[in-house]
């Protein structure tokens, strides 16, 4: 995967990135079902702004994170591009 404000690629194991995104989804709440989690990520597949199927171009997040949180949208400026 590759920092988003520097584009050099960072070495995280697959299963080092599961186990940081779990951990911090255990802290939040607020959590959409996998139904949309899903059509979130299907969506960020797609995206010119995927970067390394990890991070968001606009925003840095890893969008597997990202896509879980209810009141978080896809931060694309033109057009939100989840439903
Ligand atoms: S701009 Fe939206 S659809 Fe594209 S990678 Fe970011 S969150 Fe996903």
């Amino acid at each position: 995967m590759t920092c988003k404000s520097c584009n050099r690629s960072i070495a995280v194991p697959a299963n080092d990135l599961h186990e940081l995104l779990e951990e911090q989804l255990a802290l939040e709440t607020n959590l959409v079902d996998d139904v949309i989690f899903e059509e979130r990520l299907a969506e960020c597949a797609n995206c010119p702004f995927l970067i390394n199927e990890t991070t968001c171009g606009h925003c840095g997040c890893f969008v597997q994170f990202r896509a879980r949180l209810a009141y978080k949208q896809c931060p694309d400026p033109e057009e939100t591009r989840w439903q």
